[in-house]
């Protein structure tokens, strides 16, 4: 997991690429506040595994706000 200089807007917890990525995905993609990936499950009223599991469909998609390797 790549970790950021962004903060969930929520709890404040460090956030990861994945997690500003999915928040994109779901929210908008212009968004510029983000959230986590289990504030998102709350926000949603879904498992974190759902979520978890989306952000592997959308890498095999091929979305390109998924990084499929490190930076
Ligand atoms: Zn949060």
């Amino acid at each position: 997991m790549i970790k950021t200089e962004e903060k969930c807007r929520l709890c404040g917890r460090e956030l990861e690429k994945d997690e500003i990525a999915l928040t994109k995905k779901l929210i908008n993609r212009g968004a510029v506040e983000f959230l986590c990936i289990g504030c998102l499950a709350e926000h949603f009223e879904v498992s974190r595994e759902t979520l978890v599991r989306k952000i592997a469909e959308f890498r095999e998609a091929g979305c390109t706000l998924f990084d499929r390797t490190a930076e």
